[in-house]
């Protein structure tokens, strides 16, 4: 393999509270320095990163790739690709596919198409129960012999708390998190979108706020019992946050995300019944959107991660009522993050990469999120001060439903590396 150096960039490692001018040259494969002034080793390609910020290739723990199953709206290699385009180098893979990754075989079968799929990384999840209904725990030990790194029964909430007091007694003796999808379904039946005056105001049946934090809190009271990892998705409301933040304070193991939508859309972008804003957990209210802000901010929420929810174009044409939830999301992640939290004075750049690479490598024991000699050379490179304009048709994702089209973001990527190779690059 030919070394690579990259020149001259802005070098941002949260692992080592890093953010300085330097080069990082990269040796079969792996970090082999970062320092200032770096001498090219014979026959290297090199790379010029001046006016880039160099940093550690992002990390998503929560993506849809819908392969098996839906390949019309993604595949593993569609989504590896798409996630490399945003500067993504791991992702984690939902197992809520048809078939289910509940067993050994479904889940071989993502790491082989993962392996081919010449993108980012791509880790699968295992269910937490078999078929995902909640009766009967999956069998960790092979699942995770196979490649799963995390378990979660995500698309559903775990309703039985003691199907959920089991699976994290389990996954503690593996030591990796078990990640829950919060809403409860009584609550939130029949519901497409936030339950408050936008719902009313279009006559659609509402998910109030408090469908997500009764799961929050007895998943917070559950981890505090077993002493397991709980990992919390797409956290949506300000109460979820207070629950977070308090179970945080008493030393629970409790890990959380939050999607860039909840950090930047509110429940107004429903209006018109417009599909592409309908997402579960919904868009919430403009007092939720600053506590989450808040709450990524002092890391009572560890990181970003953006839900990716490829549907077909048809799927979304539907009626408000009927169309499926979800937003694609891998693509433009970082333009929302410079954007709306780098640039509208949230969190600075490094905070930015800290909760977007380092603190998911970290919860999910991935060997990313960090540029220290020795590590995979998992980078992302991109021009900080760049604007672009959101348009859906130029996705390398399979399916188009985002509320961003038209959008003008900020930081975009110019190069994705994996392990030493670029898989994603620019033309321009
Ligand atoms: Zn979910």
């Amino acid at each position: 393999m030919r070394p690579v150096l990259v020149k001259g960039g802005r070098v941002i490692d949260p692992s080592r509270q890093l953010d300085q001018a330097a080069d990082v040259l990269i040796q079969d494969g792996r970090i082999a320095a970062v320092e200032s002034n770096v001498t090219a080793p014979e026959g290297a390609e090199t790379i010029d990163a001046s006016g880039m910020v160099v940093a550690p290739g992002l990390v998503d723990v929560h993506v849809h790739l819908r392969e098996p199953g839906k390949e019309a709206a993604e595949t593993v290699a569609t989504g590896a690709r798409a996630a490399a385009a945003g500067g993504f180098t791991s992702v984690c893979a939902m197992p809520n596919t048809d078939p289910i990754t509940d067993n050994q075989a479904a889940i071989g079968f993502i790491v082989k198409q993962a392996s081919a799929a010449n993108g980012a990384r791509v880790f699968p999840y295992g269910a937490i129960s078999i078929g995902q209904r909640g009766e009967q725990l999956a069998e960790f030990a092979k699942l995770i012999e196979a490649g799963a790194i995390a378990f979660s029964d995500d698309g559903h909430p775990v309703l039985s708390s003691h199907l959920m007091r089991t699976a994290l007694e389990y996954a503690q003796a593996f030591g990796i998190p078990v990640a829950d999808h919060c809403e409860e379904p009584s609550l939130a039946k029949g519901g497409a979108m936030h339950d408050g005056v936008v719902s009313t105001r279009l006559g659609l049946k509402g998910i109030p706020a408090a469908a997500e934090e009764i799961m929050v809190a007895r998943d917070v009271i559950l981890s505090e019992l077993t002493g397991g990892h709980v990992h919390l998705c797409h956290i949506s409301t300000k109460g979820s946050v207070d629950i977070i933040r308090r179970g945080k304070e008493n030393g629970v193991n409790v890990t959380a995300e939050v999607t860039p939508h909840h950090l930047t859309l509110t429940h107004d972008k429903c209006e018109g019944y417009n599909t592409n804003a309908k997402m579960n957990p919904p868009l919430r209210e403009e007092a939720d959107v600053v506590a989450l802000r808040e709450a990524l901010k002092d890391g009572t929420l560890d990181m970003i991660a953006t839900d990716h929810a490829p549907h077909h174009y048809e799927a979304k044409e539907r009626d408000f009522d009927d169309a499926p939830f979800g937003i694609v999301g891998l693509e433009t992640a970082l333009g929302l993050g410079v954007k709306e939290l780098v640039n509208g004075g949230v969190l600075s750049l490094p905070e930015l990469m800290r909760r977007m690479s380092t603190e998911p490598a970290k919860a999910f024991h991935l060997d990313a999120g960090t540029l220290e000699p020795g590590k995979p050379a998992d980078l992302v490179i991109f021009d900080p001060g760049a604007t672009w304009t959101v348009e859906p048709t130029e996705f390398h994702s399979k399916s188009r439903n985002t509320p961003y089209a038209g959008h003008v973001l900020a930081g975009r990527v110019e190069r994705t590396i994996v392990g030493g190779r670029t898989v994603f690059q620019r033309d321009s």
